[in-house]
């Protein structure tokens, strides 16, 4: 996934707010984070391995002076994950310096890399840098013309931000698979943000998303927008909605807690559960558990608590790190779970390796039955823009009957919401989505157009 985040506000302190923007988006990606600043000279950056609370103090971010800020906050999908990959990144061009910072994934990198100028050398192993290397390749004369000549030739999942030394810049692949919004701080001054969440943190207010294929520049002049030509249908990822995005962002003016709160209720209406407490697997499927409770009329319980200072499981790079991360992540609470028939609500099953644990784990402290329920349909196909479920074998649903995947995690029954349900619980129409890894309806995006092997 990854967080972006840009500010453009002379007079305030554009790294602290950077800072904690990205705070309100590490739930993005945990691996590593930075910052860079220019303050119309020189671009100064700070890019490190790791949390963000982990990587700045006091004493980097008073180095890091101006009044344009660009952060990212890094989970890899493309790229191994260390420091090289990192962002943002810092780049030469022969009309200046700039910082780049992306979200998403190119599905074309290979074959953009391959035109880029045999001069320019690729230090990093991910994506994002042929982006980069491809702005600095370009002979446009200004920024603005260098991203809408990239955009043109780019295919897959980008939301960025660009820092020049006087200029900020947002802009939005034509699909518009990962989202991107502004802000405005009262008395003068933008951020640009993955989020909304991240909006509200720094005291701005939310004006509306970047569009898709939409390049928004903010300079001493204010806010211009420029719309590239080519026109696509849009494809918001689903899995925002389902699990990405923070329940206090909005997406396309809907609220994501209420959305995930729909999901829950429309979840018990199709499987309902013969039940005594309704519990939700924290963070993220809490919304779905509350309407799921709301929905049945049986009483929401905290089941688990969630030690917050561990990372996402899903999250994590490598299986071994992921299946590690449950057994430190959750501790029951048994007097609410003690002979009792439990529904408990997660907003999806991707491996399978996490809800086994907490059936286990719930069992363990005396729940006499446990029912699972999922806020979203089986994920069988693997994503190609930006989220870690890369291929069919790795994906329990696209393997195992739902009978098969129950028995395997040990619950007394399972109920996943149907797709018509989800969609109806975002409020906006099928056709707005990706739902590649649900329904083999990627966008029409040239790679994913040729026949991959879909279920
Ligand atoms: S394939 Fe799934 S996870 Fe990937 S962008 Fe589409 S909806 Fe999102």
């Amino acid at each position: 996934m990854c967080g972006v985040v840009g500010i453009y506000a002379p007079g305030r302190d554009v790294a602290r707010l950077a800072y904690f923007a990205l705070y309100a988006l590490q739930h993005r990606g945990q691996e590593s984070a930075g910052i860079a600043v220019s303050d119309g000279q020189k671009i100064v950056s700070h890019v490190e391995m790791g949390l963000l609370g982990a990587i700045f103090d006091e004493e980097i971010l008073s180095r890091l002076r101006g009044y344009l800020a660009v952060g990212h906050t890094r989970y890899s999908t493309t790229g191994s994950s260390v420091v090289v990959n990192a962002q943002p990144l810092l780049e030469q061009s022969t009309i200046g310096e700039f910082v780049f910072a992306h979200n998403g994934n190119l599905t074309n990198h290979e074959s953009l890399a391959e035109t880029l100028s045999p001069d320019l050398v690729l230090v990093a192993t991910s994506d994002s840098e042929v982006f980069s290397k491809k702005i600095v390749d370009s002979d446009a004369a200004t920024m603005e013309d260098r991203l809408a000549a990239v955009m043109q030739q780019a295919e897959g999942a980008y939301s960025c931000v660009v820092g020049t030394e006087r200029e900020l810049y947002g802009f939005r692949d034509p699909w518009g698979v990962r989202p991107l919004c502004l802000g405005q701080f009262e008395g003068g001054g933008y951020v640009i943000a993955s989020e909304s969440c991240a909006v509200a943190t720094v005291g701005a207010k939310y004006l509306r998303e970047i569009e898709p294929g939409e390049i928004v520049r903010i300079d001493e002049d204010g806010l211009h927008s420029r719309k590239i030509v080519r026109e696509e249908p849009p494809a918001l990822c689903m899995f925002e909605y389902i699990y990405f995005a923070r329940p206090d962002s909005k997406l396309n003016g809907r609220s994501i807690y209420m959305a995930r709160y729909e999901m829950g209720k429309q979840l018990a209406r199709e499987h309902p559960a013969d039940a005594d407490v309704v519990m939700a697997v924290p963070d993220s499927a809490i919304p779905g558990g509350i309407g799921f409770a709301t929905e049945s009329g049986l009483p929401y319980v905290e089941g688990l608590i969630k030690n917050r200072y561990i990372g996402r499981t899903f999250i994590s790079p490598d299986q071994a790190m992921r299946s590690q991360g449950v057994a430190l992540k959750f501790n029951p609470i048994l007097e609410n779970l003690e002979g009792q028939r439990v529904v408990v609500v997660d907003d999806s099953i991707v491996r399978g390796t996490t809800t086994p644990r907490i059936v286990r784990l719930l069992r363990d402290v005396g729940a006499r039955e446990v029912h699972v329920r999922v806020t979203s349909p089986p994920i069988v196909n693997p994503c190609y823009l930006g989220v870690d479920m890369a291929t069919h074998d790795e994906l329990i649903a696209a393997n195992l009957s739902i009978d098969e995947i129950r028995r395997k995690i040990g619950a007394d029954s399972l109920g996943y919401l149907s797709l018509e349900g989800l969609v109806k619980s975002t409020g906006r129409p099928q056709n707005e989505f990706c739902l590649g890894c649900l329904n083999g309806a990627y966008p029409r995006i040239p790679a994913l157009a040729e026949p991959i092997a879909v279920r």
